[in-house]
């Protein structure tokens, strides 16, 4: 039974001596297996030695090994090399003891020989694929960890104490044996962390900013997930660390650069619309009134153009710090773009307020203002719309804040004004009235009346003034009082002013036809007009164009196209009158009557304003007004013309008083040019 036994065993039984060739005394039928050699190979050295099979770089130390053992009686098992019979190299392993004689001396060895080359095999691939995974372990640039689910490390490479800033993988395991505590900059971060594991098993992408040891914060991402036992049991978590400080902080200031306006840092119009219902919301849950601000600097179009660029960034960038420190913490400034900003209020409870904080405002802005050693001063125009009462979206109620500081701007800037919904209502108008007007333009809309100016002293019609209407097809007749405004606003006044100078023009000269007469035909100018540069060839062109004697041509200007630009506008005065024609000054007396200019004015007539006239009647102090114009006038060598006559009283009153002219109901409306033919020829 003991033979069958050990012939069947994977392995070989011997017993050798212990001499230098490990002479075998007895080997086991494994030996062919083992070996490749016959046990009557290997017995007594038969062919070959055991000696010679152990691989030679092994040969030694088995040997001492063996020796050593064996000599103080113990027992050995070891593994090494031999070479089989056939080339190859076997591992093996062999366990075995001394054996000695009757008198304890030690006579030979015996044991059992097994190969474990193929255990060996995997044991090194193993080793090596560890070697590999612990290379990557110690050299990875992201840093790899294990840590226990109430936050200790377990394990982690040279790249995550290097990331948080830490001399070894040591001082950092002593230092941090918190990390929800001691790393993570928001604490709650830890825990969203977790929450995460819980719900998913991992984390992706988690970014968090954490300290380092110096203190410094920096922004990581990790992503991670949990390990469990056989038995589904949370072990620990494990995963990578990457320091995504120069990304982050590269967004951040691509972020912060697309967001904010260069010049003076505020907030720019990208995130206005975000930030604006942002404080919608807080305002829905608080049910604080939210103020939005729409500011317009009034001049620095002026300014820029006039003293440069560097001059109007400078005061750009003063005017963003004064509206900066009139409001709160919580409130917000934006640079909408060029001299527009926009300033949410959320900190304001009450009306009164707000319109302190805008009195504020206007106060600061203008406030003198340094440059380059000179002073500047600007004033703003201030629209403001509230939350929710003047529009529900960030649109709307920029929209209405804007057009309330429109209206600012109308009511003679410097000033703040409460959007309210008429408002709205005149501005939708005043749009359809542009957009409509591009069309009038294009197919000539317009039409001229004539309202006749009569001769004191003769009683005769000494001229007509050419007043616009505005018939669009298929509705009623438009007054110039509707209109004009907007085109002088949009410009479109410049093509209308045209086409009425020309239209106008051509009528004085068929009437001077049909009359046998001179009939001088006035034309207004508004003030947009009067500043066209080619104003003075454009009269030159129509003069010559329709063959009017100049003399037949009188313009009416406004005082409010001096204000501007005295220098010019006498000067344009001048030019103008060296074509020939007549200049006279309109609703004199309701603007600004700048005395000291009046003198340099090249004009022929006054029209006293309508305003002095109609009220006559009831209210007496107006006489000496009109007497003080007419004594004007007369002193400078002009004539003067009133308006709005409508008396008989008005009338005998003027003519009284030395007035030259007559304008007004009491003698015509306006009437349309074949009318006012018809009104001249029957002698009036
Ligand atoms: P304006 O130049 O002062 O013209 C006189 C206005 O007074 C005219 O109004 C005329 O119809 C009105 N009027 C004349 N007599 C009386 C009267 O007895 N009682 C009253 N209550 N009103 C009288 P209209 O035609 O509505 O024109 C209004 C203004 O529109 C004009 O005031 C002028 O400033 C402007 N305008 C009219 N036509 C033109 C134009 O072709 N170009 C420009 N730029 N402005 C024009
Ligand atoms: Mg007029
Ligand atoms: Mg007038």
């Amino acid at each position: 039974m003991l033979s069958t036994l050990m012939s069947n065993l994977k392995g070989m039984v011997y017993c050798c001596l212990l001499d230098n060739y490990w002479t075998m005394v007895f080997v086991s039928d494994g030996c062919e297996d083992l070996t490749g050699y016959s046990p009557e190979d290997l017995l007594f050295n038969h062919r070959i030695s055991y000696e010679a099979l152990t691989l030679e770089d092994d040969r030694t130390w088995v040997r001492e090994r063996i020796e050593s053992l064996v000599q103080h009686g113990e027992r050995f098992d070891l593994e090494y090399r031999i070479m089989h019979s056939d080339g190859s190299i076997r591992w093996v392993q062999e366990s075995g003891g001394p054996l000695f004689n009757e008198e304890g001396k030690l006579e030979a060895l015996e044991g059992f020989i097994q190969d474990v080359t193929r255990r060996k095999h995997s044991e090194q691939v193993a080793q090596e694929a560890e070697n590999r995974y612990r290379s990557i372990f110690e050299n990875a640039i992201e840093g790899i960890y294990q840590t226990t689910p109430s936050g200790q490390y377990l394990n982690f490479n040279p790249a995550l104490a290097r990331i948080y800033g830490y001399d070894s993988t040591e001082d950092l395991l002593q230092s941090i044996c918190d990390i929800q505590k001691q790393l993570y900059v928001d604490t709650c971060m830890r825990e969203e962390y977790i929450a995460l594991m819980k719900a998913h098993g991992h984390v992706y992408n988690f970014e968090a900013q954490v300290f380092r040891k110096n203190g410094d914060i920096i922004w990581i991402t990790e992503n991670a997930h949990e390990v469990h036992d056989a038995d589904g049991k949370l072990l620990y978590y494990e995963g990578t660390v990457e320091d995504i400080s120069e990304r982050k902080n590269y967004e951040h200031q691509i972020k912060y650069q697309a967001t904010h306006d260069s010049l003076t840092g505020l907030p720019n119009r990208t995130i206005l619309c975000d930030r604006l219902q942002q404080c919608m919301n807080a305002s829905d849950r608080s049910g604080r009134e939210l103020a939005v601000a729409f500011i317009d600097l009034d001049q620095f179009k002026l300014i820029n153009d006039s003293m440069g660029h560097h001059v109007g960034d400078n005061l750009l960038i003063t005017m963003a710090k004064r509206l900066s420190s009139c409001l709160r913490e919580s409130d917000t400034v934006v640079r909408l773009g060029g001299d527009e900003f926009v300033l949410l209020l959320n900190s304001s409870h009450k009306i009164e307020d707000i319109a302190h904080c805008m009195h504020r405002i206007l106060t600061a802005v203008a406030e003198p203002c340094l440059i380059e050693g000179r002073d500047f001063v600007v004033s703003c125009s201030i629209g403001i719309g509230l939350y929710p009462g003047d529009g529900a979206d960030p649109n709307t109620l920029l929209k209405n804040a804007d057009s309330a500081m429109y209206k600012a701007k109308q009511l003679g800037r410097n000033n703040f004004q409460f959007y309210t919904s008429e408002l709205n209502e005149a501005l939708t108008e005043r749009m359809e009235i542009e957009y409509r007007l591009r069309r009038a333009i294009e197919y000539e809309e317009f039409l001229l009346h004539y309202q006749p100016k009569v001769d004191l002293a003769t009683g005769k019609v000494c001229g007509a003034e050419a007043l616009i209407r505005w018939q669009p097809p298929g509705d009623s007749l438009i007054s110039p009082l509707t209109f004009i405004p907007v085109a002088e606003e949009t410009g479109q006044i410049e093509e209308i002013g045209r086409w009425v100078l020309k239209n106008a023009c051509c009528k004085a000269v068929e009437f001077q036809k049909i009359m046998g007469r001179p009939i001088p035909v006035a034309v207004n100018m508004s003030p947009r007009q009067f500043r066209q540069e080619n104003l003075v060839s454009l009269v030159e062109s129509v003069i010559s164009g329709t063959k009017i004697d100049p003399q037949c041509l009188e313009l009416e200007i406004t005082e409010s196209c001096l204000a501007q630009d005295p220098r010019n506008f006498i000067k344009t005065l001048h030019d103008l009158k060296a074509l020939g024609i007549k200049l006279a000054i309109d609703d004199f007396g309701t603007g600004y009557s700048s005395m000291a200019y009046l003198k340099d004015f090249p004009v022929d007539r006054l029209k006293i304003d309508k305003v002095f006239v109609g009220n006559l009647e009831t209210e007496p102090a107006n006489v000496p007004i009109l007497k003080a114009i007419i004594a004007l006038g007369h002193s400078l060598g002009l004539k003067v013309v009133a308006e709005g006559v409508e008396t008989a009283y008005q009338q005998a009153f003027l003519h009284g008083i030395g007035c030259d002219e007559l304008q007004g109901y009491f003698f015509s409306k306006p009437l349309p040019a074949d009318d006012f033919v018809i009104l001249m020829k029957r002698g009036a």
